[in-house]
């Protein structure tokens, strides 16, 4: 059986990670738009890196939850059938075990060259304007992808909808597309969807089924069920 996992800031949230669907529409007291887009950073570069920094340096003290570790579990299983896609900038699916993720949104734990396009993976600060280890420019950003941006791997994750038998999404708004679109192109395609969130969404009524409840309730138990 072939399934497709997206993964969205509810998941993330129940760790403790705060996210900019907090109910006062700002991200750890910021606008989205002065902090996750490319004009915000080519107008104000060390506001925007010190805000990644910060969020980077925020992942040593949240730890992954049930629902990351039932989705590693499921990629232990499933093996290549499963692919996981999150639209989260955090690690917690890889340090829960999950064999491979697909982060359509880019890494906080990695950053790309704006001189030569070199990608690596980084840890440490960018505000201090490290240089690039590809051409030693300062001139590495965070690897995200923002507002404005083309998420990444987008016909991978296109021919896997086509070929999911079921297509789950948990913790998302369905409120931001591309990913929004994702239920639609699988359940136009065959497979079955299944929506799970702490509320509706604003695409619960695309899916065959939403159930509602925290993701570190309604994960193990959907990952037990379908793996009996
Ligand atoms: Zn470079």
């Amino acid at each position: 059986m072939k399934v497709v996992v997206l993964t969205g800031a509810g998941i993330s949230a129940e760790s403790g990670v705060p996210t900019f669907r907090d109910a006062d529409g700002l991200w750890e007291g910021h606008r989205v738009e002065d902090v996750a887009t490319p004009e915000a950073f080519d107008a104000a570069p060390s506001v925007v890196q010190a805000f990644y920094d910060a969020r980077r340096a925020a992942l040593t003290t949240v730890d992954p939850n049930p629902a990351h570790d039932a989705l590693a579990r499921l990629g232990e299983v499933l093996g290549d059938e499963l692919l996981l896609v999150t639209q989260n900038i955090d690690d917690l699916h890889e340090r829960a075990g999950s064999p491979t993720v697909l982060h359509m949104h880019g890494e906080l734990l990695a950053a790309w060259c704006t001189a030569c396009g070199h990608r690596v993976r980084w840890a440490g600060t960018l505000g201090d304007q490290p240089p690039c280890p590809g051409c030693g420019a300062p001139a590495l950003r965070p690897d995200v992808v923002w507002f404005g941006e083309v998420p990444y791997e987008m016909d991978r994750i296109v021919d896997a909808l086509v070929d999911a038998d079921l297509f789950v999404s948990v913790g998302t708004s369905g409120a931001v597309y591309p990913a929004a679109g994702f239920v639609q192109q699988a359940r136009a395609y065959g497979a079955r969807t299944l929506e799970l969130n702490l509320q509706p969404s604003e695409g619960s009524r695309w899916f065959h089924e939403s159930r509602q409840g925290p993701a570190g309730l309604l994960v193990p138990a959907w990952v037990d069920s379908l793996l009996g």
